[in-house]
């Protein structure tokens, strides 16, 4: 048995011995076309998909499946378009493991790499992160489908909701998206990129044909650590590459290092709007700084310039490639990647499409002092305690209550939730005690009877 072996099943038999209260507590349900309705059917089989199921699991919820459209492994940026070579979170947080030491990152590495190795690393390599993703999914048995795209989510019969999955519907009780970084909108670039010939110009979420930028001029627009990476990866193939950076400074205070702490991940959420918005408002303003490996893995290229105070305005083609305007004067390049990050925006996710119209938003709910104000942040959407949409008009598409969202969406509303590994072990739980509160009161009735029909004698006379 190899080590990673022996890890796998010590790791299902922890699973087992932390299984109390063990009794089955969810009648099965069926679905107006005869069909077994699910309790739970979980969008994205990413770290936080994975997470979610297995709270779910240890809370009898088995009757769960995740779905991606990615194939097996490939869920998630870690294998497409995260570019860094390690992860920026220290290796020492803890996270999909939801506490369970031999679930935990760092047994599965000493498992397959040995105790050492462990001591020696500094940070975690992003293809090890997908393999231990995959790791956990098996030790711990989520059933997930893989290559299964959620294109709609509607109401149906019985409070369920009917979710088509690759064309096919499948009824379940509650629906998280744990869709990831764009989960409620899309990767968004100024109207000037975008209007460029697209084979000019990329966002750092496209994939990118590197090795075609060898001896190319590339500029990116934006100084974020995607921005960072991808710089890295164009002057790594032989590109000379500049970085305009807006700032006067780029960002290198890391907000989410400050605020790795239990008392604001765990109780962010528990704060007035007022507090919750000054907190993420300042969070999610700095964005994510880069940290120095990929400073010093851009700046030993001679090619490499960082441009501080120069946001670029406009963009076209001309003769000589592409013109770009920026705060630091004309500039030309052959090809653009934009670091520009996601648009919040429910209408372009197909599977939000029947209530994106209706789903409550920070704006709707909560009017900040003129000095933080932030439009941005007002299309946030206004998550309710189990992280559920709210209806912005209540009384219309109710259903949305089901409907629990779990990513960088959540933030406004939890502070670091989904998208975040630093708050998986507080955040994933007080989303799975949200599913399991909305399960069990929607059926106290029946438990109140089940209870009055309780007749099993614990002694006899
Ligand atoms: C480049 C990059 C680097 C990062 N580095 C770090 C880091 O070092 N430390 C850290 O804490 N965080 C990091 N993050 C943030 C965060 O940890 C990641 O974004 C992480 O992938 C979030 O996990 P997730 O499960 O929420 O979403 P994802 O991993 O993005 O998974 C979402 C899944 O949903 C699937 N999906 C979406 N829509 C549908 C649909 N309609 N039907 C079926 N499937 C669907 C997708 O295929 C995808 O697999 C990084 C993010 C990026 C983008």
């Amino acid at each position: 048995m190899t080590p990673l072996d022996a890890l796998t099943a010590r790791a299902r038999d922890d699973l087992v011995r932390v299984s109390h209260p063990r009794m089955p507590w969810l009648e099965p349900r069926t679905g107006p076309d005869g069909q077994a309705a699910l309790d739970v059917l979980i969008v994205g089989g990413g770290q936080s998909g994975l997470a979610t199921a297995m709270g779910l699991l240890r809370a009898t919820v088995p009757n769960i499946l995740v779905v991606d459209r990615a194939a097996r492994g490939a869920e998630g940026p870690w294998l497409s378009y995260a570019r860094m070579r390690t992860l920026r979170s220290p290796k020492d947080y803890t996270g999909p493991d939801l506490d369970l030491p031999s679930l935990g990152y760092q047994s599965w590495h000493e498992a397959r790499y040995g105790a050492e190795h462990w001591q020696a690393l500094e940070l975690i390599a992003r293809e090890d992160w997908a393999a231990y993703l995959l790791w956990v999914r098996d030790a711990a048995g989520i059933p997930v489908q893989n290559g299964a795209v959620v294109s709609d989510i509607a109401p149906a019969a019985d409070g369920l909701l009917a979710v088509t999955v690759n064309g096919v519907v499948r009824h379940a009780r509650k629906v998280v998206l744990a869709t990831g970084q764009d989960g409620c909108g899309q990767w968004w670039m100024p109207p000037f990129a975008s209007a460029l010939p697209p084979e000019r110009r990329a966002h750092t979420a496209d994939p990118i044909d590197f090795a075609a930028l060898r001896g190319r001029r590339v500029a990116v627009l934006g100084a974020g650590a995607s921005a960072m990476d991808n710089a890295a990866m164009a002057l790594e193939a032989g590109a000379e590459v500049t970085v305009f950076c807006r700032r006067a400074e780029p960002q290198l205070v890391q907000p989410y290092r400050w605020l790795t702490f239990a008392g604001f991940l765990r109780h962010l959420s528990d704060l007035p709007d007022e507090w919750r918005w000054r907190f993420m408002r300042r969070v999610l303003g700095l964005r994510e700084g880069f940290p120095q490996p990929t400073y010093d893995r851009c700046a030993r290229h001679p090619g490499f310039r960082l441009l501080a105070g120069a946001g670029i305005t406009g963009a076209r083609m001309g003769v000589d490639g592409i013109e770009l305007d920026t705060a630091a004067g004309p500039h030309r390049a052959d090809f653009l990647i934009c670091g520009t990050g996601v648009e919040m925006d429910f209408a372009f996710r197909p599977e939000l499409a029947r209530c994106a119209r209706n789903i409550a938003t920070w704006a709707d709910r909560y009017q900040p002092p003129e000095a933080e104000a932030d439009d941005r942040l007002g299309r946030f959407p206004y998550l309710g305690p189990d992280y559920a949409l709210l209806p912005r008009v209540v009384g219309e598409t109710e259903w949305m209550r089901n409907l629990h969202l779990f990513g960088i969406a959540s933030t406004m509303s939890f502070g670091p939730s989904g998208s975040s590994i630093n708050a998986m072990t507080t955040a994933v739980p007080k989303l799975v005690a949200g599913l399991t509160r909305g399960l069990f009161s929607a059926d106290v009735e029946r438990h109140w009877q089940d209870f009055q029909a309780y007749d099993v004698k614990q002694a006899r006379l």
